[in-house]
C-alpha cells in the first residue's frame, strides 16, 4: 500500500505534512514508485525522478521554513497538453514525441510556485481530440474501475491517475467536456472554469475559443486550492480576463467566493441550500439517457432538495444543436492551430521526401493520428470558400443562440443548472472504433456549456453498468465567474453523501 493511498484528500495530507509526520520527499519517492509499478503503463507518458525530487526538496524547505501554502508538497501530475520545462510535452502525438518545452505553461508555473510536486505527464487524447483517451499515439488508457473500459477523454489520464490514487490532483483541459466527462467516468471531481479565467499560455492549442484548463481531484474541497492557484489574469494570453464581474482576476478570487458561499450555507443551518434554485433542463433527460444514469441523477437532485434546494424545470431547446455547432467550430479552429506542425516550424519531419510539398504532406500524415487528420479535414472544409457561410458562420450563430439560452435560464429561472454529464457509463475500449461519430454524439450534455463559456463541474453521484461498479457523474453549471459557489454547493452535497469517497479497490 502506498503512502499516498492513506490520504484521501489534499486537506488530510496537508495536515500530515505541516505536522511533519511525513516529508514531501519521502512521499514523492513513494508516489513515484507507485506510479512506476502501476499496471497500466500507458497512463504516464513521462516520469523523471530527478525533476520530481527537486520539487519535493523545495517543498520540504518551505515546510521547514513555515512558508508552506495549502498545496505545498502535494503530489499532482499534468495532462500532457501542458508545456513543462524538463518533462516531454507530446500532446499524446507522434508529431511531438520528443518535444521538450523550454518553458512551463503559466498554469504549470503557478502550481509549481504553490509548492505542488509533479510526478510527470499523463496521457490524453491526441491534441485533446476525443472522448475515451484511445486517440493517444502511445496506447489507450484503462479506467481504474474496470480495465476493459475507457477512462473518458480527453483528460482521461488525469482522471484515471486521481481515481487510482496515484496523485491527489491533476490538471486537465476542457474544450467540449474533457475535464467533466473523464471525471464522471472515473468517479472523481473536476471543474472547468469560466472561459478566460485561467491562462491558456503554454497549453497546446486545440480550439482556442473553447479551450480552458481545470483541475481534477478526489472532492470539491480539494478543487478549491487547485483552481484558485491556476486562476488569474495572464498578459501572455490574449483571451485572459483582467476582471471577473468587475473584480480583479487574481489568485484568491475562487477561494474568497467559495468561503463566502460556505458562510451563507453555514448560517442557514439544517437546510444549508435553502433558496437555491436548481434548473433541470428537460432536454437532458431525453430517450438517449441510460436508465442507470437517469436514476442516479434523480437521486442526486433529491439529495439537493433535502438540503433545502428547490427544483425548477427549465428548457434549453437548442441542446441538440450543440453537437453540430461544436463539431464545426472546434475542427475549424483546430485546422488552423495545427497548421504549424509542418515539419519545419514544429514537429515530426518525414525521413524521406522529394520536395517541400511532399515533405509537409508526409510529415503531417506520419505525425498525426486518424482522428486528428479527420478533424483537420472537416475544419479545412468548413472554412473553405463557398462553405464558410453555410457551415462555419451558421455554427457561430447557433453558438450565440445556445449561449443566450443558458444565459436566459441562469438570469431568470435558476441559480445553477444540474443534469447528467454523459448519456451512459464508460464504454468498453474499442467499442466505437468503427463509428467515431458515436463518440461525438456522447458529448451532448457537455458541449453547450463550453460553447457558452460557462463554468461547469462533475461530481460523483452513483454507480451503474451491469455490475453497478461504474461511476456516474452529476454536472453542475453556474453563471459566469460562479465557480467558487459551484464548489461550495458541490461540497455541501459531498458532506451529505459518500460517492466521492469510494475508490476502485473498496467499492
Ligand atoms: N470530446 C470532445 C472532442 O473530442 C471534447 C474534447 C475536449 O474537451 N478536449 O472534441
Amino acid at each position: 500500500m502506498s503512502l499516498l493511498s492513506q490520504f484521501h484528500s489534499i486537506q488530510s495530507l496537508r495536515d500530515a505534512l505541516q505536522a511533519k509526520k511525513i516529508s514531501a520527499t519521502e512521499l514523492a519517492i513513494d508516489a513515484l514508485q507507485a506510479a512506476q509499478a502501476y499496471p497500466d503503463n500507458a497512463l504516464f507518458l513521462h516520469i523523471d525522478q530527478d525533476l520530481t525530487l527537486q520539487q519535493a526538496q523545495a517543498a520540504d524547505q518551505s515546510l521547514a521554513a513555515n512558508t508552506a501554502g495549502p498545496l505545498t508538497g502535494i503530489p499532482i501530475a499534468h495532462k500532457d497538453l501542458f508545456a513543462t520545462q524538463g518533462w516531454r510535452t507530446t500532446a499524446s502525438s507522434r508529431m511531438l514525441q520528443d518535444y521538450i518545452s523550454p518553458f512551463d505553461a503559466t498554469v504549470v508555473g503557478q502550481l509549481r510556485q504553490a509548492g505542488t510536486v509533479s510526478l510527470g505527464k499523463l496521457s490524453c487524447d491526441e491534441f485533446a481530440m476525443g472522448s475515451g483517451n484511445e486517440n493517444s499515439a502511445f496506447g489507450a488508457v484503462q479506467n481504474p474501475w474496470d480495465p476493459t473500459r475507457v477512462p473518458g477523454g480527453s483528460s482521461g489520464g488525469s482522471a484515471a491517475a486521481v481515481a487510482a490514487g496515484l496523485v491527489l490532483g491533476a490538471t486537465g483541459t476542457d474544450t467540449g467536456g474533457s475535464v467533466r466527462q473523464p471525471a464522471a467516468y472515473c468517479g472523481v471531481s473536476g471543474i472547468k472554469p469560466t472561459y478566460g479565467t485561467v491562462s491558456r499560455y503554454g497549453i497546446i492549442a486545440y480550439a482556442s475559443s473553447l479551450d480552458q484548463a481545470g483541475p481534477l481531484a478526489r472532492n470539491a474541497q480539494d478543487l478549491v486550492p487547485l483552481l484558485d492557484t491556476m486562476s488569474g489574469f495572464d498578459p501572455q494570453d490574449s483571451t485572459s480576463l483582467e476582471t471577473c464581474n468587475g473584480a480583479p482576476n487574481t489568485q484568491g478570487r475562487i477561494q474568497a467566493s467559495y468561503q463566502a458561499a460556505q458562510s451563507r450555507f453555514q448560517a442557514a443551518g439544517a437546510q444549508p441550500l435553502k433558496g437555491l434554485r436548481i434548473g433541470v433542463p428537460k432536454e437532458f433527460f431525453n430517450q438517449g439517457l441510460a436508465a442507470d444514469v437517469g436514476a442516479a441523477i434523480e437521486a442526486a437532485l433529491q439529495a439537493f432538495q433535502a438540503l433545502g434546494a428547490q427544483r425548477v424545470d427549465i428548457s434549453l431547446p437548442l441542446t441538440r444543436l450543440a453537437i453540430p455547432a461544436y463539431y464545426v467550430i472546434a475542427p475549424a479552429e483546430a485546422s488552423s492551430n495545427l497548421s504549424r506542425y509542418d515539419g519545419v516550424r514544429y514537429g515530426h519531419r518525414a525521413a524521406q521526401y522529394t520536395d517541400l510539398a511532399d515533405m509537409t504532406r508526409r510529415s503531417r500524415s506520419e505525425g498525426f493520428g486518424e482522428e486528428v487528420r479527420r478533424r483537420i479535414l472537416v475544419g479545412t472544409y468548413v472554412l473553405s470558400h463557398g462553405y464558410y457561410d453555410a457551415y462555419y458562420l451558421q455554427a457561430q450563430r447557433v453558438r450565440r443562440m445556445i449561449a443566450d439560452d443558458f444565459n436566459r435560464a441562469l438570469t431568470h429561472d435558476c441559480d445553477v443548472i444540474m443534469g447528467p454529464v454523459t448519456p451512459s457509463v464508460a464504454r468498453r475500449i474499442g467499442d466505437n472504433r468503427q463509428d467515431p461519430i458515436a463518440d461525438w454524439l456522447s458529448d451532448i450534455y457537455t458541449l453547450g456549456v463550453s460553447l457558452a463559456g460557462l463554468p461547469g463541474m462533475s461530481i460523483p453521484c452513483g454507480f451503474g453498468g451491469d455490475t453497478q461498479q461504474l461511476p456516474i457523474g452529476l454536472q453542475i453549471v453556474g453563471h459566469y465567474f460562479d465557480e467558487g459557489r459551484l464548489l461550495a454547493i458541490a461540497d455541501r452535497y459531498q458532506q451529505a453523501t459518500d460517492w466521492h469517497q469510494r475508490t476502485p479497490e473498496n467499492i
